[in-house]
């Protein structure tokens, strides 16, 4: 059987450029997304087309749900458990900016209650229920089984921008999902890994672009270019490959070097 992966919003962006990652190595996926149905019929097709053309044949479902809705988490769970007896890897990777970016004294409480369900209650609660089914796979005594949990954050987890604090809060927020379930679950063997993604172009950021394209050509990332899903993808293959087998907990950046403090 291939080894599979659960990747939330895995239908457009970063985590359509994760699926076709994953699949050109001969994963199958459940690719779940929020409501764009033909984004993530279209990502599903790419799959299947990647995987085959390095040879390899995968299985691709998509699942509809919101992450932010305890009753959808339940089903996308139940839709992956009907289909595949174990699951070798969750990408926590769907989240969504503020509708309108305004300013910490504006601020509103609807935009944050918003964001901290979809960006942190959604994953955590999501991992609790994979993590148990992980779990139980692991004291079944599943052969050759090294399941892992993978969380994309942001740089917005450590930088303050002073018009969209509601996402920083929640990417600081999400942060910690990490270190806990990496403590909780290493005595199993479950690995579980932080990814920090910097300015990547996807439907998020597109708005923002020439401010972006400015702010790059000014030197903001020491590697002068915008990241592309594809970054992030390659950083979870590397991860789902079992080419970190001693680390847990770790944050790997995936900014082009965003984080430097330089002189
Ligand atoms: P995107 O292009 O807007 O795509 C978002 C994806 O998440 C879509 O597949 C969307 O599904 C799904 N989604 C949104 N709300 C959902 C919900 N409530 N339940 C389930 N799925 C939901 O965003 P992106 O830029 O790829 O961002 C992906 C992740 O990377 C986010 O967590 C974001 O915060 C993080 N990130 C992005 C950047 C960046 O520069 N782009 C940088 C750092 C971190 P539909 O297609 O159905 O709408």
């Amino acid at each position: 059987m291939n080894p599979t992966a659960l990747i939330t919003g895995g239908s457009r962006g970063i985590g359509r450029g994760i699926a076709l990652e994953l699949a050109r190595i001969g994963w199958s996926l459940v690719v779940n997304y929020a409501g764009n149905r033909s984004a993530a019929e279209e990502t599903a097709r790419a799959c299947v087309e990647a995987a085959r053309s390095s040879g390899q044949d995968i299985r691709v479902e998509i699942c509809q749900g919101d992450i932010a809705l305890a009753e959808d988490r339940r089903r996308l769970i139940e839709f992956g458990r009907e289909r595949w007896s174990r699951l070798d890897l969750l990408v926590n990777n769907a989240g969504v900016a503020p509708v309108v970016r305004a300013d910490l004294l504006e601020a509103d409480e609807a935009s944050f209650d918003r964001l901290i369900g979809i960006n942190v209650k959604g994953p955590f609660f999501l991992t609790q229920q994979v993590a148990r089914w992980m779990v139980d796979q692991v004291q079944a005594g599943a052969p050759d089984y090294h399941p892992k949990i993978i969380t994309v954050t942001s740089i917005s987890a450590y930088t303050a921008s002073v018009n969209r604090g509601d996402y920083c809060v929640s990417k600081a927020a999400l942060s910690m999902l990490t270190p806990l379930y990496a403590a909780r679950l290493a005595e199993y063997g479950i690995r579980v890994y932080e990814l920090r993604p910097g300015i990547i172009a996807t439907d998020m950021t597109h708005a923002v672009k020439e401010k972006y394209d400015r702010l790059i050509a000014e030197g903001l990332t020491p590697l002068p270019r915008w990241g592309e899903p594809a970054d992030v993808g390659k950083a979870v293959v590397a991860i789902a490959q079992d080419l970190l087998p001693f680390s847990t907990g770790e944050v790997i950046n995936v900014d082009g070097g965003f984080h430097l403090r330089r002189l």
